[in-house]
């Protein structure tokens, strides 16, 4: 039995695994490992985690992404621990599914663990707590990654934002905004600031996103810091500093002082590359953490000038084809460095399209290749991913949202409570019909 690991079920994944599981042949499996038990959709995340009553529609079963005639498939909930170039190592066995070892060894493998998510929705990091001054929410049990521990971890963080009168959002990214301005519409009595170190907010936008936002943010009270930058040691743990209101006081590197009851640190989300770099440091780029790949998504070496290697550059100069050590290894979304893509879940949907359709080609090739007759046809090529224009969608409160795709920006005022998670489901293979399904 030839096996196709896919690390990793998110929306790089689990779309590798949905082209793997109807183009595997015969004599091939596939076993899909994560950490949690369904698929998180962080998306409707910061809304989740502020508005009460749609906690379970964040997380999707993963049982829709396998093909059920395909019974030598599995799904397995578990930690990565290693990564080599033929096998990888996992917290634990499971025998009574025949894997006997924490070692799975694959014939292909696709890394698609995604980053680690900011503070204020690191599930797997931080407790919903911790920015926090006061000291009387629930301890949460140590995080598992089902779905009920997803549902408590933001119950958490909801009442911990309930009990907060001054909030402080570090980080004017998509997260940092949406956070400000669903706290301003779900609790308006709120003394919110937002802190951003750079002068425009989402600046790989059109300007028209920063001004658009910018003043549906001054309309909502929120006071806006922009080009300050945090100074972090004023939030390292033993440096805090508190007024005599009991207020965290944090610092700018610019010496100004802001004080607040709750600090969400929307900043710093990092590729979750640790165990590529340590299987091999030369595949990740020490600057941005993200892993270097081909063009087919395979995982490569970075150009051997890597020392003064620029994040802003993504291809090697010359115009040869670029050979990897790797080619049984493909890494997708977040995690790898995609030719300018954007670090998104439909830019991570069509890179894991690429990798599983690139793992099925080289699967027809050695077949072709051990059937000396055929041989002489044509190599198929591999595919090329080629990035898109860069598109987001951004919500300003509960129904406000702000848009940008094929280079135009709108608004719109359409938007509903729980952001239609129930959309997502659909891709991930679920059809939901009504909010009860998504307590699957
Ligand atoms: C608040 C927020 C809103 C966003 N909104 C949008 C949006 O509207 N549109 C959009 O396109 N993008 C959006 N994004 C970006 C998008 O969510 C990410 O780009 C996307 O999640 C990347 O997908 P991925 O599959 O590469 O990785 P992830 O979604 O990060 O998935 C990685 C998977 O790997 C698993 N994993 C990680 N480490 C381990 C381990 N050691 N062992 C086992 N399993 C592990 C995780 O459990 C997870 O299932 C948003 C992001 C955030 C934070």
């Amino acid at each position: 039995m030839k096996t196709v690991v896919v690390l990793g079920g998110a929306y790089a994944g689990a779309r590798a695994v949905q082209i793997l599981s109807k183009g595997l042949p015969e004599g091939w499996r596939i076993i899909l490992v994560d950490r949690n038990t369904h698929i998180n959709h962080v998306y409707v995340f910061p809304r989740l985690a502020v508005l009460p009553g749609h906690e379970h529609k964040g997380f999707v079963p993963f049982d829709k992404l396998l093909t059920p005639t395909r019974d030598r498939d599995l799904c397995l909930h578990a930690l990565v621990r290693s990564v080599h170039s033929s096998y990888v190592v996992l917290d634990r066995s499971f025998p009574d599914r025949g894997i006997l070892t924490s070692e799975l060894h694959f014939d292909y493998l696709i890394y698609a663990l995604g980053s680690r998510l900011p503070a204020p929705l690191d599930l797997w990091g931080s407790h919903p707590q911790s920015g926090n001054t006061l000291k009387d929410a629930e301890v949460l049990k140590p995080y598992t990654g089902t779905k009920q521990d997803g549902i408590a971890w933001l119950k958490a963080h909801q009442e911990v934002i309930k009990n907060s009168e001054s909030i402080l959002v570090v980080g004017g990214g998509a997260l940092g905004i949406q956070f400000a301005t669903d706290i301003y519409a779900i609790h308006p009595g709120k003394d919110i600031t937002l802190l951003h170190s750079r002068h425009r907010l989402l600046p790989r936008f059109d300007e028209k996103m920063h001004t658009e936002i910018l003043d549906t943010l001054i309309a909502c009270n929120i006071q806006v810091i922009l080009g300050e930058r945090l100074d972090t040691r004023s939030v390292l743990e033993g440096r805090t500093k508190f007024n005599g209101r009991g207020q965290r006081v944090i610092k700018t590197l610019q010496g100004r002082e802001v004080a607040a009851d709750l600090i969400l640190l929307c900043t710093g989300q990092k590729p979750n590359t640790h165990f590529l770099s340590e299987m091999d440091p030369r595949c990740v780029n020490p600057h941005d953490g993200l892993a270097h790949v081909l063009r087919t998504m395979q995982l490569g070496t970075l150009p051997t000038s890597h020392s003064t290697y620029s994040s802003e550059c993504t291809t090697p100069a010359t115009e040869e084809v670029e050979t990897t050590p790797y080619p049984n290894i493909f890494v997708v979304g977040d995690a790898a460095d995609a030719f300018g893509a954007i670090p998104a879940g439909h830019t991570a949907y069509y890179q894991g399209e690429v990798a599983a359709r690139n793992i099925l080609r080289l699967i027809r090739r050695s077949g072709l290749s051990q059937n000396k007759e055929e041989n002489s046809t044509e190599e198929e090529p591999l595919e090329d991913y080629m990035p898109g224009l860069p598109a987001i969608k951004i919500s300003l409160g509960l129904t406000k949202s702000a848009y940008q795709a094929n280079g135009v920006v709108r608004t719109s005022d359409d938007g509903v409570p729980d952001l239609n998670a129930a959309a997502i489901w659909a891709y991930f293979g679920y059809e939901v019909e009504k909010d009860e399904d998504m307590y699957a």
